[in-house]
């Protein structure tokens, strides 16, 4: 039978970079059910890299997971993993109130965040119609991850460390008994000192699985499309509503939209739905000069939260061996080198990092007794 110390489930952004971190320390086999690993939320995202937007245990994550990206290892990837873009906000009339208390709440742990002028934002982004643009903010901080950079080199470098990842492989079950996971995947059966559950969207139902009690995860769905503004929008940063969620921003030479939807879903492979995609369209349409003619494509993903809407990452209460890694909502990407290492950490149950401190990140913050039936 095939043994191994850790069986991370989920070939995501998450289960890759925990399996990169233990990867030096453990045996680790990492398997995804579908056959390529992105293929889900993390094929999926709009790769951006923001502090300004989270607060808490989230904003926590980024912040200590920044440096990774900055200056990742030598060789995990050949290309810078940020790129700075900038991202334009504004408040439409009514919300004035909101954004004052956005600021209050974002500057002092964003000090480069400002107000700006509706003229400076036009400067920006001369599309957006100027009557709608009651308050503007810009964050000059806000990133573009190069996310299929990020994956692969956290897959590449769990490999290099002696470790295994199998595409095609389900998790179907397993029980702990004799100090061990046995653990049915795919056809074959395999012992595991530990289970790293990072099924993102389906975690709660691996969790049933390994008759473990589910946390009570919520898949909520996120439309977005792109279409050709007639001119190369390379440029354009990340422009938000922030009252409505609303958003857009370049995506290579066209733009991205999305109308910032949330609608609670099944654990699936999220389909866009024709209401969501025209919302998006009427609420560019809204903000903007520019007429949306022809789509070039469109998606949906689920991100997927906890009840109190914060990361998972620790040991379940009620089994031994089993980790959550689960709840990172729309920050999965940003905040992977940091989960992925603290997880990693906890893991080998080494003391985290002295920063982590500084920043509050703890196994009790992080783990998932904080939930009730966690
Ligand atoms: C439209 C959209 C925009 C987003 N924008 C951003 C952004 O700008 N920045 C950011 O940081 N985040 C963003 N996110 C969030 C981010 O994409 C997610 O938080 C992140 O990808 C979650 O990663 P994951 O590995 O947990 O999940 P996934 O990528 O879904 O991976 C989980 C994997 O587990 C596998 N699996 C499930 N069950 C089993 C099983 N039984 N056996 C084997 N394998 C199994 C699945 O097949 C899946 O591949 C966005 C999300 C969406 C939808």
């Amino acid at each position: 039978m095939h043994k191994t110390d850790v069986l991370v489930i989920g070939g995501g952004i998450a289960g890759a970079s925990a399996g990169y971190f233990l990867a030096a320390h453990k045996r680790v086999l990492l398997i995804e059910r579908e056959n390529g690993y992105g293929y889900h939320s993390t094929g999926r995202s709009a790769a951006e890299w923001t502090a300004a937007h989270f607060h808490g245990l989230m904003r926590s994550l980024v912040v200590f997971g920044r440096p990774f990206l900055d200056a990742p290892p030598s060789g995990f990837a050949s290309v810078p993993l940020l790129r700075r873009r900038g991202n334009v906000m504004f408040a439409r009339e009514g919300g004035e109130q909101a954004a004052e208390e956005f600021l209050r709440n974002a500057k002092p742990l964003n000090p480069e965040l400002e107000e700006i002028s509706a003229d400076r934002a036009l400067q920006i982004v001369p599309f957006l119609r100027r009557e709608i643009l009651a308050r503007t903010f810009y964050d000059p901080e806000n990133c573009e991850i190069d996310v299929d950079a990020l994956h692969q080199g956290f897959l590449r470098g769990l490999r290099a460390a002696g470790g295994e990842t199998r595409s095609g492989v389900e998790f179907h079950g397993a029980e702990y008994r004799g100090g061990c996971w046995h653990a049915r995947i795919g056809t074959e059966t395999i012992e595991a000192g530990v289970i790293v559950n990072g099924a993102g969207a389906w975690a709660d139902t691996v969790a049933t699985r390994s008759g473990v009690r589910p946390l009570g995860l919520e898949p909520r769905r996120r439309t977005a499309l792109t279409f050709n503004p007639g001119f190369d929008a390379a440029r354009i940063p990340p422009v938000d509503d922030m009252s409505s969620g609303f958003y857009f921003k370049a995506s290579g030479p066209v733009l991205m939209v999305s109308p910032g939807d949330q609608t609670p879903s099944e654990p699936c492979d999220a389909q866009p739905e024709e209401l969501d995609v025209a919302t998006a369209v009427d609420m560019f349409e809204n903000v903007t000069t520019i007429e949306v003619r022809r789509l070039a494509s469109r998606w949906a993903g689920l991100r997927t939260f906890a009840r109190d809407e914060k990361p998972v990452a620790g040991f379940a209460t009620d089994a031994m061996g089993f980790f959550w890694l689960v709840g990172q909502g729309g920050g999965g990407i940003m905040s992977s080198p940091g989960m992925g290492e603290l997880a990693a950490t906890l893991i080998r149950g080494q003391p985290l990092p002295e920063r982590a401190c500084e920043l509050d990140l703890d196994a009790a913050t992080l783990g998932p007794a904080r939930l009730a039936g966690g």
